[in-house]
């Protein structure tokens, strides 16, 4: 009998956080083996609780939350939504524009299924988040990867985005703050990005999901707070700010230039229709996780947590002969770089799997966040001090080895 193949569609997807590496650090666990992950920003995993009041209302309501609502969410949690949404200063949002889904991840996947025939282009950073590749791509579409530059501090290439600009581009992807690199973009870089998007009537999609994790003071603006004669879709959610990625609870605002965009307004509807609603227990969450009472700064200000965690990370790195790194701003991630004389390394996701099997660490390498040549890493510092000190030695011992080879 032939074997069963899996749909043309998902040819070109690759989504290396869950991939192979991440398998084989399973299978070793299973072999009694303590592996030290820093491959995934799950915040539960190392110690970081969601409020307890946020926990607390969702049990609550457990007993209201057996039903159907409406498909783009409860109310009550999309006015909280769109209370947020004037506190960032993005103009004109109603209830209406606001879609609740099952993580931003649901609503990245149906945002491009909704806008995308074959062919149309997407610009996606590189590095990117791989989700935004990947749902370009399964939509049909043709992810256009435009640099973020290491040496201007991972921040955005006007002129790589517009070089990559055809008759066919239809958006651009804006992760800020940054997944994989901690990048923070400065208003001046939004609007140029903004001003191009205008120059070819392109869609912004922002993925704002680290809004809140924010060190050194810094922050944050919505690129859709400065213009609207630019259609935005802004997402967010409680997975990273709020410390409850398993409630699968994130939100996509559409603001700007809206009539030009009834007829993809109207795609996005009838696609949050098809799937009736988002789990409902944890939409109980948001009203209550955006109130005002909740807030993630004692563990970002100086001397919280990740603060120290990171600070650690970079330190530690930076100290590695033939690695450097970028300081991280924002969000929970670095992308060090190898330096390629010193590690010529071919293929880094067996560089990684070596790592895995020598040192009992997991790190996902550079090239699945669609970085081109295989000369970084993403680290996550997540764990606290004592794992990420003990992490990142094993991995200064790999390269010491590796360098001796
Ligand atoms: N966007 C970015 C940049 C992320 O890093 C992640 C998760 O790591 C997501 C979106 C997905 O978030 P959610 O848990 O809301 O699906």
């Amino acid at each position: 009998m032939e074997a069963i193949l899996k749909s043309n569609k998902l040819l070109n997807i690759c989504y290396e956080i869950r991939g192979p590496i991440p398998e084989r650090a399973r299978q070793m666990e299973e072999e009694g083996h303590r592996i030290i992950k820093l491959n995934i920003g799950n915040l539960a995993n190392f110690g970081f609780d969601a409020p307890e009041e946020v926990v607390q209302d969702v049990i609550r309501n457990l007993a209201n939350a057996a039903g159907y609502v409406d498909s783009k969410g409860l109310f009550q949690a999309r006015k909280a939504i769109m209370h947020y949404t004037q506190q960032k200063n993005i103009a004109d949002v109603t209830v209406d524009d606001i879609y609740i889904g099952n993580g931003a991840s649901e609503l990245i996947v149906m945002s491009m299924q909704g806008l995308l025939n074959t062919g149309d282009e997407v610009l996606v950073p590189m590095p990117d988040y791989p989700l935004w590749t990947a749902a370009v791509s399964l939509a049909g579409g043709t992810p256009r990867h435009y640099l973020c530059d290491e040496a201007d501090g991972w921040m955005p290439s006007l002129s790589d985005m517009r070089a990559k600009i055809t008759p066919k581009t239809r958006a651009i992807v804006v992760i800020n703050p940054n997944n994989p690199t901690g990048a923070l973009y400065p208003d001046s870089v939004l609007l140029d990005i903004i001003a191009l998007a205008r120059e070819f009537g392109l869609i912004i999609y922002a993925d704002e999901i680290y809004d809140k994790v924010l060190y050194d003071g810094v922050s944050h603006t919505s690129i859709a707070s400065l213009a609207d004669d630019v259609l935005f879709v802004t997402f967010n959610g409680l997975s990273k700010n709020y410390r409850a990625c398993g409630y699968r609870s994130g939100w996509m605002i559409v603001s700007g230039e809206k009539h030009r965009a009834k007829d993809y307004i109207e795609g996005l509807n009838m696609l949050a229709t098809m799937r009736l609603c988002a789990n409902v227990p944890s939409q109980y969450a948001i009203q209550t996780a955006l109130g005002g009472y909740q807030s993630i700064d004692d563990l970002v200000c100086e001397g919280g947590r990740l603060a120290k965690q990171r600070d650690l990370a970079y330190n530690m790195l930076s100290a590695m002969p033939g690695v450097s790194v970028v300081k991280p701003q924002a969000a929970l991630y670095m992308f060090p770089k190898l330096d390629p004389v010193i590690y010529p390394v071919s293929d880094d996701q067996q560089f990684m799997l070596e790592l895995l099997q020598d040192e009992k660490v997991l790190l996902v390498q550079g090239t699945g966040f669609n970085w081109p040549q295989h000369d970084h890493f993403r680290v996550v510092f997540l764990p606290n001090l004592d794992d990420l000190t003990d992490a990142l030695n094993r991995v200064a011992r790999f390269l010491t080895q590796w360098r001796k080879r």
